[in-house]
């Protein structure tokens, strides 16, 4: 569980003014928090989300962050699942509650903890909580991209269709590429690239979601750190049958121990999975799947634009940090002109670079995303008097 306190300055400044982060929750309990220039690393117990939560309140009033529970106006949650209820950030009511709740059928790993922390920041602070989710931008996909070639009856009956996650990092990033490009949000035209751990792809036209490569789940598309992304449906039953192990497990298999990690052998971090490419062949077949894998979305996304495309832009761990990694997809798109300068690639920036270079036809960049910075804005947005 990660948090972050920000204190909204006049003229709308955002700043943050203590961050932190709770481990190994159900385990061993671990608890940072950084507070000015300092870092506090303890021991805690964390069984649950629940008294995660508890925990970190705690923590603010012990380190004298806040001086009263009072001191905060307003909670905002990332929440992973929205479903098609929640096409934007929304006060988290009993109602809302109940609704965010009934999604734990659609993401059954990601939404429950959220729950709980929701219920425990209710329970110890009377302020409003807000819910911004993960798959609101993606509300405006169309049909034909958002529907699965099943019968559509599971669409009806069973809610089986495209959501799309990592929602809030490309509504930050659309943003802050038109602040780039010079132009409104409604007439950015990009294919972004979000590679991290979880790792997708999304289309965006006229500012908003055109197509991302999440599914159902966070489970499809791209190859990542320790997820399969596309494959064979079937293969599911054939393992089955020739190992013996259940759907659940072999569900488990294909999110926890495939992607890089499940190719190399190595690692699912992407730097461990270079270190080790000289003398491992099994890395360097990861590293050659996973950027030929995201340059093909890329070429269907940019097809998909209608070749309007204003930029791509690659963001998150490995999309921000790994020149060598957006050097493999750039070389991968043979028929999309586009090239990078080697030397723009590898240098330090803040919060953005250019990267293409001159002979490129297309702008290419790299921008930190900010999840955080969206969520506070909505929560603010929502709660402020
Ligand atoms: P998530 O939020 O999905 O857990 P992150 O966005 O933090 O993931 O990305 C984690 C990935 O970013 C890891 O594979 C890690 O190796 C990679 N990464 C982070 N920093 C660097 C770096 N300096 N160079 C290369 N890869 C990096």
């Amino acid at each position: 569980m990660k948090f972050q306190l920000y204190k909204i300055n006049a003229n709308n400044d955002f700043e943050v003014i203590c961050k932190g982060l709770a481990e190994r929750i159900y385990l061993d309990g671990r608890f940072t928090i950084k507070y000015k220039g300092e870092e506090f690393e303890t021991e805690e117990q964390l069984p649950d989300h629940s008294a995660t939560a508890k925990v970190l309140i705690n923590k603010l009033k012990e380190h004298k962050v806040i001086n009263d529970f009072s001191d905060i106006k307003g909670i905002g949650h990332r929440i992973v699942h929205g479903g098609e209820r929640f096409t934007q950030s929304t006060i988290i009511t009993d109602e809302v509650f109940m609704e965010i709740k009934k999604m734990i059928t659609l993401a059954p790993l990601h939404n429950p903890p959220a729950i709980a922390a929701i219920k425990a920041f209710r329970n110890i602070i009377a302020v409003p909580n807000v819910a911004v989710f993960d798959t609101s931008f993606h509300t405006t996909i169309s049909e034909e991209n958002y529907l699965y070639s099943v019968p559509y009856e599971w669409y009806t009956d069973h809610q089986v269709r495209r959501y799309g996650f990592h929602g809030i990092s490309y509504r930050y990033i659309t943003n802050h590429l038109a602040k780039i490009l010079e132009k409104p949000v409604e007439e950015v035209n990009a294919v972004i690239c979000h590679l991290g751990n979880g790792a997708s792809m999304c289309a965006v036209k006229k500012g908003k979601s055109f197509d991302t490569s999440m599914g159902l789940t966070p489970l499809e598309g791209l190859i990542m750190g320790t997820r399969s992304g596309d494959i064979d449906p079937s293969i599911h039953q054939y393992i089955a049958t020739e190992t013996g192990q259940d759907l659940a497990t072999i569900t488990d298999i294909l999110n926890k121990k495939s992607g890089l990690l499940g190719i190399s052998g190595v690692s699912s971090d992407l730097r461990d999975v270079f270190a080790s490419s000289k003398e491992n062949q099994r890395s360097r077949l990861a590293l050659k799947m996973s950027s030929k894998r995201i340059a093909k979305y890329l070429l269907a996304y940019a097809n998909e634009l209608d070749g309007e495309v204003d930029a791509i832009v690659f963001t998150a761990g490995i999309g921000e940090n790994s020149a060598a990694m957006r050097q493999l997809v750039i070389n991968n798109l043979k028929i999309l002109k586009v090239d990078l300068d080697p030397i723009a690639n590898e240098k330090k920036y803040d919060s953005e670079k250019l990267i293409s270079s001159t002979r490129s036809i297309l702008p290419i960049y790299a921008i930190r995303t900010d999840e955080e910075i969206m969520i506070c804005t909505d929560t603010y947005n929502l709660t402020k008097k």
